[in-house]
């Protein structure tokens, strides 16, 4: 490249964690970076994870937790040689860049020889091991660029960001950064390299490293940005761009195309967590761009001086979670001067930083929103500050509202705008959600207000509504109006559904995005392809776990969710096909902003609480929640419940078999069978279990039992629920084989049974009895007359008793068992949440 292109002002792109997530995603940032125009600047985070499992880190070495330091080593160690062979050109440069991972990783395994005072790392010890982070994979980032024949080079950050020195939050010192930057990376520019500097990262007074607080990547780029006069700053995410609001809790968030630096620097400060609070207080002029970093073509969104979108007097809103309200109240302090600066004063001696102040114009009282972490530091600080005026009853005290969120609405055409905070009340009052201070910036870009924090995702949902924010620029959609599907589970239902969702994709807008089983996960933010899924159920028909499939992570259920929660899924559903206790799981999936079909029948037939904690977590985030494949597959059960009481009517009793298992069973015997070989038959067909006796203690009937129960009321925990089990107590417990042996023993038994039944004139039925104060499940003869008398093989059946049918039930029969309806009936689940 000629010198004269190299005086060019350069662009600076930054790649964030999820860019450069695994060996594809750092190979489609390198390709970026490849495909740019020159002169170019990179600036690079931790890959993703990297710098939270850093801080696990430091928080099991002050524990002592040794193994778990080496583990977490270890496995980042992995990570980055990984990245470092799949980029790096074979020879010498590799092998140092690999020495190099290395012998850092060996650096932090080293801190556990360290004795127990010094385990505790001060704040500047761990910012210099939270910037290993950035620091490899700046140096992997070049070496992958040198690999693709583009010539570049690895900065160190402690020169070219120069700061305050606070650790954990250090400030840049814009004047020294602009001359250390031009002083070291103009030159690099000029030789036509590409500088790589780590984000996130700065040098105190001594040139030690500092960070520049959780984030600090982006500013790192703003700040390259301005020192070096860059035509502009590109931030590559996993997002379409700047949006409208949290894809994780607005699902109809969409892509602003151009947001002006004040309005995106406001919305910054307010929580939006895809800039870094201070990414725009550098200034400089160049534009600056958030785009996806997996959809190179896109133009994403623009931030800079220009206005426009006038429409939309609101942009955009944001949220700040964990907030306390503090209130100063007291009569006497009408017309005391500088009540506020003391409060603010009281504030801030203990560095509590202030999110929203609102003063009553009658002056009675003044309040600040504040993080709640800090709320007994700053009512301590406030009794304090104003003990006099409370002694003489100027002031009647301070009081403390906490678990609120602050939530702004953010917008250059607010100023011009009457009625903005009108529309925002009016919004949220029909459902109830009580504002409980509002404040209007002093910028007149915004305004504040605080919600309680559980009602903080409906609250924004709503605003968004009310100000139509989902047509901005188009209405392109923050992703396509998708459905992700994310399988939790991948045993013979899950590969069915898959097979299903892939096959359905045509035809429905659904996208088979991740599957995740106990292994690890396999994610493509694209949907999987039919070949994708072939090859995952080749794997597991082979016994094979998932984490070793191609492009697969290894992970633990609960991680696999956050790891996929981290990406912009759109209008994701997780199906859970486990048959597990997921409870937890489906928490933190609901908490992150899926929807939730169930197939597994355990969490909500689980202890009252854990089942409650469930439903009330998918109330709170207003996700929602189908398990019609918990009773009777495919059949519509808790549909028809649904829509019986819609319909005004009064459920009192639901009977059924539920069993296609013991239905078959039963039958086989009818047919005069012995019970040995019936069971032996089932077995072949694979109808039970892999125990049998899993289907003949009768829990899995009492599971769903339990499930329509809670639907009419019954309160009680699972062992309220009476099961009658077809084991005999002494053959529970044996092994598998010698239970087996032993089948022959139950025959007489059953003999017996079926020939007093039949004296009767009557049937052996496994039957569940519901209503809101008893379930039972047992064994039990049903006379002619009964609608169970009929049923044959594996098919269920199900009767209301209600108020309209009361003499006469609503019976809801057919085939209740296989693999086939069971993934039917959980792709119409499905397929209603990606409907409605
Ligand atoms: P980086 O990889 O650069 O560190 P971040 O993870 O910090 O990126 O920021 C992107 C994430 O920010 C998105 O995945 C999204 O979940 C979240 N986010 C929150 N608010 C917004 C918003 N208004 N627009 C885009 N993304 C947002
Ligand atoms: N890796 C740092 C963090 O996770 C900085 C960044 O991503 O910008 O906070
Ligand atoms: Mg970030």
């Amino acid at each position: 490249m000629s010198r004269r292109a190299a005086a060019r002002p350069p662009s600076i792109h930054k790649f964030g964690g999820a860019s450069l997530r695994d060996a594809r995603a750092l190979g489609a940032a390198l390709e970026i970076v490849q495909k740019a125009e020159r002169p170019a600047v990179v600036v690079v985070s931790a890959f993703a994870g990297v710098t939270d499992a850093l801080l696990g880190l430091a928080g099991d070495l002050a524990r002592g937790n040794d193994a778990a330091v080496r583990k977490t080593a270890a496995e980042l160690r992995g990570r980055y040689e990984a990245a470092a062979r799949s980029v790096a050109r074979p020879g010498e440069e590799r092998q140092r860049l690999v020495s190099r991972v290395r012998s850092t990783f060996a650096e932090i395994e080293a801190l556990t020889a360290a004795p127990g005072i010094l385990r505790e790392l001060s704040p500047r010890s761990l910012d210099h091991l939270l910037g290993l982070g950035e620091d490899l994979s700046a140096r992997i980032f070049a070496a992958g660029l040198a690999g693709r024949g583009v010539p570049s080079e690895y900065v160190n950050a402690a020169e070219v960001v120069a700061t305050d020195g606070r650790a954990g939050g250090a400030s840049p010192d814009l004047a020294a950064t602009d001359r250390r930057a031009r002083a070291k990376l103009r030159p690099l520019l000029a030789k036509g390299k590409v500088p790589v500097v780590p984000g996130f990262l700065g040098a105190d007074a001594e040139g030690r490293i500092v960070t520049l607080g959780r984030g600090g990547s982006d500013l790192t780029a703003t700040l390259l940005g301005r020192s070096l006069a860059a035509s502009s700053v590109t931030l590559w995410k996993d997002v379409r761009g700047f949006l409208t609001a949290d894809p994780r809790v607005v699902p109809d968030a969409r892509v602003i195309p151009q947001l002006n630096v004040r309005e995106a620097a406001e919305l910054a400060y307010y929580g939006a967590k895809v800039l870094h609070p201070r990414a725009l207080t550098p200034g400089g002029r160049c534009r600056i761009f958030v785009r996806p970093f997996d959809r190179p073509d896109e133009p994403g969104t623009e931030i800079s001086g220009r206005h426009t979108l006038d429409r939309y007097p609101v942009k955009a809103l944001s949220a700040i979670p964990g907030q306390a309200l503090v209130t100063v109240t007291g009569n006497g302090m009408l017309g005391v001067p500088g009540i506020a600066a003391r409060t603010f004063s009281a504030l801030h001696r203990e560095a509590i930083s202030v999110s929203l102040i609102s003063q009553a114009s009658s002056e009675h009282s003044i309040c600040a929103g504040i993080p709640d972490v800090q709320a007994d530091a700053a009512r301590r600080s406030l009794l304090d500050a104003f003990r006099e005026e409370i002694a003489r009853r100027e002031v009647d005290g301070v009081e403390m509202l906490r678990d609120l969120a602050t939530i702004s609405v953010v917008g250059l055409g607010m100023a011009g705008t009457p009625g903005i905070a009108a529309r925002v009340f009016t919004a949220l009052a029909p459902a109830g959600i009580n504002v409980v201070a509002i404040a209007q910036g002093s910028s007149e870009l915004n305004i504040s207000f605080v919600v309680e924090g559980a009602r903080a995702g409906e609250a924004q949902r709503r605003i968004h509504d009310a100000f139509q924010l989902s047509k901005i620029g188009g209405g392109r959609a923050a992703a396509p109006a998708h459905t992700d599907v994310v399988l939790l589970g991948f045993g013979s239902v899950g590969r069915t559904l898959a097979g299903l969702v892939v096959e359905s994709a045509r035809r429905s807008r659904l996208r088979l995005v991740g599957v995740i089983d106990r292994s690890g996960y396999v994610l493509r933010p694209n949907g999987l392809s039919a070949g994708d899924v072939r090859e995952l159920v080749s794997r597991k028909t082979r016994s094979r776990s998932i984490a070793g499939a191609r492009g697969a992570v290894a992970a633990n259920a609960d991680d696999a969710v956050a790891a996929l929660a981290e990406h912009a899924l759109s209008r994701p559903v997780l199906v859970d096909v486990t048959a597990g206790d997921t409870g937890p799981v489906l928490e933190s999936a609901v908490a992150a902003g899926f929807d939730l079909v169930l197939a597994n029948k355990r969490p909500l037939s689980a202890r009252r609480k854990d089942a409650q904690a469930i439903e009330r977590a998918v109330e709170k985030s207003g996700r929602r929640l189908r398990y019609e494949a918990t009773v009777g597959a495919g059949l519509p059960v808790l549909d028809t419940y649904r829509k019986l009481v819609e319909s005004g009517d009064r459920v009192l009793k639901i009977e059924g078999c539920l069993s296609g298992t013991l239905g078959f069973l039963l039958s086989e015997v009818e047919a005069g069978r012995s019970f040995s070989r019936a069971l032996r038959r089932a077995m072949e067909l694979g109808y039970t279990e892999p125990d049998p006796r899993d289907d003949l203690s009768g829990a899995d009937v009492g599971r769903k039992a339990l499930i329509l129960g809670r639907l009419l009321g019954f309160r009680g925990e699972p062992k309220d629920v009476a099961v009658g089990s077809l084991v005999p107590a002494g053959l529970r417990r044996l092994p598998l084989a010698r239970f087996l042996d032993r089948l022959e023993e139950l025959d007489p038994v059953w003999s017996a049974r079926l020939a007093g039944a039949r004296a009767r004139k009557r049937s052996l039925r496994y039957v569940a009895t519901v209503t809101p104060r008893k379930i039972s499940v047992g064994l039990t003869e049903v006379g002619p007359d009964s609608p169970f008398a009929g049923l044959r093989g594996t098919d269920n059946q199900v009767a209301f008793t209600t108020v309209r049918y009361r003499t006469n039930p609503l019976v809801i029969q057919g085939p209740g068992a296989g693999l086939a309806v069971t993934s039917a009936g959980i792709l119409n689940d499905v397929l209603e949440l990606a409907g409605g």
